[in-house]
């Protein structure tokens, strides 16, 4: 089992900015503190090849935010201010994501301790995401990889409308997305599945569709499974609005890498939301996703 992290690129936000950015190194740190992973499963995130974000992003997208040459308007949907270590931060979390797929298919599991950046569009970024990680890896896999069938399990609390808008009627990729209803993205892109949820859904409801759900993601019989594990469903994150516990997300977890490890299934994870203050909660649960995985894949 191993990790990709990229927090030596921390971008310089305005002072009571809503985004944890320092949750990155916190998780990374808190990892090997609690003796989850040792300091050689962690290893440092590549930066995507730009030619592979031209599979599936807008190339004057792409251009412009290498360059720094986003109009205003565009740059302030995104929700971070443009800095020459933007474009590297956001190249680094898509590549991190790319090596995990990678090792994941050799191995059957991999993280990326960011990413997960669904809100992102062919030629638009949204909801402080850049590039769509899972999109740029659904492209490469399929024409670098040999891989003809994806599934995509998305359950940060968010649905993923940059996921639906950029893969959605692919052939070969299935997209599941299970969300909060009342919660941004206000305009919803469907997904092959999606879940909406009512505001305050604790584990019981939340864990029964769930395992209702799954199953239907593996009939897709998929050769590889990127699983966005954002933590914002939790009873006290900013953003959430739903009211899992801890253990109800780590049951979530459970069913998830369990059904993968059972089926021979390769799962990649990525990061996702998490926006508890303090971020503790939200690092909590993380290092419970990667509780979940060290039983299930360091055997
Ligand atoms: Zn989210």
């Amino acid at each position: 089992m191993r990790v990709y992290q990229s927090d030596q690129y921390t971008l310089p936000l305005p002072e009571n900015h809503r985004f944890p950015m320092q949750k990155y190194r916190i998780l990374k740190e808190e990892l090997v503190k609690q003796q989850i992973l040792t300091v050689d499963q962690i290893f440092e995130a590549p930066l995507i090849e730009i030619e592979d974000l031209y599979l599936a992003h807008d190339k004057q997208y792409v251009d412009h935010i290498i360059n720094g040459t986003l109009d205003a308007k565009e740059q302030r949907k995104i929700g971070f201010p443009w800095s020459p270590i933007m474009p590297l931060r956001s190249r680094a979390s898509v590549g991190g994501f790319m090596a995990a797929c990678r090792y994941a298919l050799e191995n059957g599991f991999a993280g990326n301790l960011s990413g997960g950046t669904h809100h992102a569009h062919r030629a638009h970024g949204g909801g402080f995401c850049v590039f769509n990680d899972f999109a740029v890896a659904a492209y490469v896999l399929k024409q670098k990889h040999k891989i003809t069938q994806l599934a995509i399990v998305d359950l940060d609390v968010h649905q993923g409308d940059g996921n639906a808008s950029m893969l959605q009627g692919s052939q070969g990729i299935f997209i599941f997305s299970m969300h909060g209803e009342k919660n941004y993205p206000f305009k919803k892109i469907n997904s092959d599945l999606d879940i909406a949820l009512p505001n305050q859904c604790q584990d019981d409801e939340y864990l029964t569709k769930l395992s209702d759900a799954l199953p239907k993601v593996i009939a897709t019989r998929p050769q590889i499974i990127l699983f966005q594990a954002g933590v914002d469903p939790l009873f006290s994150d900013k953003l959430g609005h739903l009211a899992l516990s801890f253990e109800g997300l780590k049951q979530r977890d459970q069913l998830v890498l369990g059904l993968c490890k059972e089926y021979g299934i390769p799962v990649a994870i990525a990061m996702g939301g998490g926006y508890a203050e303090p971020i503790d909660d939200s690092i909590k649960a993380h290092l419970n996703t990667y509780i979940v995985a060290k039983e299930l894949y360091s055997k």
